[in-house]
């Protein structure tokens, strides 16, 4: 048993469980299974392939499969408590959508069908695409885009695209301090210079900055909208006019469409092209790597310039239009994260106008926590937030304890941590995104925990600096983890 064990007494109320690695529990000549005795003489591998590849350890099959189980205890997730982690809007997964997606006709349907074969599918593309655009309050989208970040790169290339039909020559655009660094990432992938573009003293865009820097050479903006402080860029209509004006597009990342999905309507605010991330608006799992969606919606001008082919109806049947002669091209080798897209498909279908009270939800839940932590912590922005709040550790600071401590802290409370140290501008930040499924009663108790912390940290700010000290493993070095990864039975590498 580890020493943070031992400390925190875990075992009084459940079961001590020992885990070590696969190969310090395995056992030479164990197996999971008999082969059938072979019936030739067994002769050595060539020595090309007899090589020096990983020891495997031998084990049993019920070692290997509790193993793996006790591992997925451990683990924290939606299905398990709270999960306030900012930006990432890990939220409400319909169990059913995830039936709806493995439905065989869908899962099993091969890319390369051929139209008759693939009616249904083709019907879910073209319709969520008019879904889409809709609540973007725009006129078209596509679903090839397999994350946020290329559907950036897809508005993108249709901006480069886009002012090349009219004489190119503009090779700067606009990003705003607080952006994802997708942002500029994605707009430098399409060679364009980034420029920054400061916050206003309330934490959003205004119009000054970008009249002073929008010349003739900046082929647009992007904004995140609400932005990734929680704030809703009221100030976008007359930037977007500003940029129109001047030649520039407008794009719009649509990471936090959950705070205004069914309330706002970008189209109207001066936005050309947006992407939707669907595995954190709509009914994807987010976290642990698994894919995600990117789609992106775009007004008249920018529509023909959307990745083909593209889904048509014609005398009600759906076909491939394969050369759309403006189209950016392909950006996947098929049509997207189908599957993802069926989910967000089945979750649109079955709220319908109720979309609006998932985004009403979301704003209330975050606008509960941030007031009852206000007093407590310091809340760099005052205006009111939508699906996220921004604290940081200013005032825990005077008592020399640090957002690391405390998110480290709040594991020994029986929460994930909230995002830390994001976005870069606000310095400590703790970003909470409750998500609209909380009731109040577990809003309660997660400001309760946070507000223990806080009297903590006055108190004995040494209970801080030791967090997390109730789990498995205690205050890791997250860099040498990350760095020098322990991956086999190598007790040599990475070893702390
Ligand atoms: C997550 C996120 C992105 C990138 O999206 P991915 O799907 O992870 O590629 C871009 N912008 C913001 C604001 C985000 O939160």
């Amino acid at each position: 048993m580890s020493e943070n064990q031992r400390a925190a007494g875990i075992g009084a109320s459940g079961l001590v469980l020992e885990e070590p690695l696969l190969w310090e529990r395995g056992r030479p000549g164990r197996s999971g299974m008999s082969p059938p005795r072979p019936g030739v003489p067994a002769a050595a591998l060539p020595p090309e392939l007899a090589g020096s590849g990983p020891d495997w350890p031998d084990l049993s099959e019920p070692e290997v499969v509790r193993h793996y189980t006790r591992l997925s205890s451990w683990n924290f997730g939606v299905d398990t408590g709270l999960y306030p982690l900012g930006s990432c809007t890990m939220k409400y997964n319909p169990k059913i959508n995830e039936k709806l997606a493995a439905l065989p006709g869908f899962a099993g349907a091969h890319p390369l069908l051929p139209e008759e074969a693939v009616q249904g599918a083709l019907r879910l593309i073209y319709e969520l695409e008019g879904f889409l655009a809709e609540i973007a309050g725009l006129s078209a989208a596509s679903l090839q885009p397999a994350a946020g970040a290329h559907g950036e790169l897809c508005g993108m290339l249709m901006f480069s695209a886009w002012h090349r039909r009219r004489g190119g020559g503009r090779d700067k655009i606009l990003i705003p301090d607080t952006a994802h660094g997708t942002n500029p990432a994605s707009a430098a992938m399409c060679g364009f210079r980034e420029v920054k573009l400061p916050l206003g003293p309330d934490g959003i865009l205004e119009a000054g900055p970008v009249a002073e820097l929008m010349d003739g050479q900046t082929a647009g903006i992007m904004v995140t909208n609400p932005n990734t402080l929680g704030l809703f860029e009221s100030n976008l209509p007359a930037i977007s006019r500003l940029v129109h004006e001047r030649g520039g597009l407008v794009y719009a990342d649509g990471a936090n469409l959950n705070a205004i999905m069914g309330r706002v309507d970008l189209g109207k605010m001066g936005v050309d092209a947006a992407h939707f991330n669907l595995h954190k608006s709509m009914s994807t799992p987010h976290g642990g790597g698994g894919p995600g969606a990117g789609p992106v919606a775009v007004g008249k001008e920018l529509a023909p310039f959307l990745p083909g082919p593209r889904v048509a109806l014609r005398d009600g049947r759906y076909v491939w239009n394969r050369d759309p002669p403006l189209s950016i091209g392909r950006l996947h080798s098929f049509h997207g994260q189908f599957a993802v897209c069926l989910r967000a498909y089945a979750y649109i279908l079955s709220l319908g106008p109720e979309i609006r009270t998932a985004s009403g939800l979301a704003v209330l839940n975050a606008n509960y926590v941030r007031e009852k932590l206000r007093t407590a912590f310091d809340l760099p922005f005052g205006r009111r937030s939508l699906h996220e709040c921004v604290f940081t550790d200013a005032r825990q600071k005077k008592h020399g304890v640090t957002t690391l401590d405390l998110a480290k802290r709040l594991i020994d409370l029986g929460y994930h941590p909230p995002t830390i140290y994001f976005p870069l501008a606000v310095s400590g930040a703790m970003m909470i995104e409750p998500t609209e499924t909380e009731s109040r009663e577990d809003l309660d108790a997660f400001v309760a925990a946070m507000l223990r912390m806080a009297d903590e940290a006055e108190r004995e700010p040494e209970v801080l600096h030791r967090a997390p000290i109730r789990s498995l493993a205690g205050r890791l070095d997250e860099t040498a983890a990350a760095r020098r990864p322990r991956l086999t039975g190598d007790m040599g590498v990475g070893h702390a």
